[in-house]
């Protein structure tokens, strides 16, 4: 079938669009229309060519519908409403656990560019194009997904709108909740306040976090972070952060959530921590990092790697979008909505920063 996508691997700032032959869904995969695609930091860095090869067609954050069953899928109909996530194999020790963010099979299953017997989806005029990235590479007008990568919506939800659930939301709200386990009573500080911090902004409200503090750059965001939940904001640009953060319960942090690869910023997620505190990181420090291992051992810290926020998207995405449904958890207010056919001023306006969560619209009426 002919679909329109947008590949990466051509050199240019930002992936282009293309026609592309795609294969009908093999055993246990689906066809899935999309209707927006988020674009997600993953995405901005995987496309001048990083971990993926290529070209390949990016995108992971596929909100459509089901319009096609390959042979053994179970649990889905067509015209199903369904959101995409990350790729797993259910069947190693994590996935049975219910932590598919930690399949052993992680890396080749999303960042492989094609399924484990090396076929891909996707060809072009110059042969194979890398296809299956999340399990998904939604930048297109469809994608084949294997089903345990798909999780169904209520139809009466605006599907355009859910797509960022199943990374950068599912990022920052279940690292608050499913990793870190915050609670009633506890302080956490938000360092940058991006989709994934402000999404672990309004977590930390939702279960009842006393103290959240944002920190940032940009005073749009704390004033948004403020508007989400945080009790406090500190620019990010202010003299002995750790001190303040510190002296804001007067023994440091609980919990500490760093979303940045900067080192001066992991340097603070530690300095700021209470005794026995936990510093959760979702990206890794750009250079070189010394965590003061005495620090740790005397404090009783811990620095916590979170991968999807450790969630079972099958569970935790659907549990996201009811407490969107009452309101609790306002995420679509960092949108930002493109048609596909402008992917290219998405994706600059999502370098800049101009826009917290650009989101494609695949059906054309932005
Ligand atoms: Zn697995």
């Amino acid at each position: 079938m002919k679909i329109t996508a947008a590949l990466s691997g051509h050199g240019g700032e930002a992936p282009q669009l293309v026609e592309l032959e795609q294969e009908a869904p093999r055993a246990g995969e689906m066809r899935v229309r999309l209707v927006a695609t988020g674009i997600c930091h993953t995405d901005l860095h995987e496309h001048p060519g990083r971990h993926a090869p290529q070209p390949i067609v990016l995108g992971h954050e596929g909100a459509g519908v089901v319009e096609e069953l390959g042979e053994g899928v179970s649990g889905f109909a067509v015209g199903d409403h369904v959101i995409l996530s990350g790729s797993s194999c259910g069947k190693c020790p994590s996935c049975l656990a219910g932590r598919p963010t930690y399949c052993d099979l992680a890396m080749p299953l999303c960042f492989g560019g094609q399924r484990l017997d090396g076929s891909t989806a996707l060809c072009g005029e110059e042969g194979a194009i890398h296809s299956h990235f999340f399990g998904q590479s939604s930048f297109a007008t469809h994608a084949i997904v294997p089903q345990r990568t798909a999780v169904t919506m209520p139809k009466d939800l605006p599907l355009e709108k859910l797509g960022p659930l199943g990374c950068g939301v599912v990022t920052g709200a279940g690292g608050v909740i499913e990793a870190l386990k915050v609670g009633f009573g506890d302080s956490i500080a938000v360092l940058g306040t991006g989709a994934v911090g402000l999404s672990a902004v309004m977590a930390a409200k939702l279960v009842g976090a006393r103290r959240i503090v944002a920190v940032d750059l940009s005073d749009e965001r704390l004033e948004l972070a403020r508007e989400f939940g945080a009790t406090d904001t500190l620019r990010g640009d202010e003299d002995d952060l750790g001190g303040k953060l510190r002296a804001i319960t007067g023994r440091g942090m609980d919990f500490t959530f760093n979303t940045t690869n900067s080192v001066a910023v992991h340097q603070l997620a530690l300095e700021a921590l209470a005794m026995n505190g936990t510093a959760g990181f979702v990206a890794a420090p750009h250079g070189p990092f010394d965590p003061k291992m005495f620090g740790m051992l005397a404090g009783g810290k811990q620095l916590r790697g979170i991968l999807g926020g450790d969630a079972n998207p099958q569970t935790f995405l659907p549990l996201l979008a009811e407490y969107w449904r009452q309101g609790r958890l306002p995420f679509d207010r960092m949108l930002a909505f493109y048609p596909f056919a402008e992917i290219d001023r998405a994706f600059a306006d999502a370098q800049a920063g101009t826009v917290i969560k650009p989101v494609l619209l695949m059906e054309n009426d932005a």
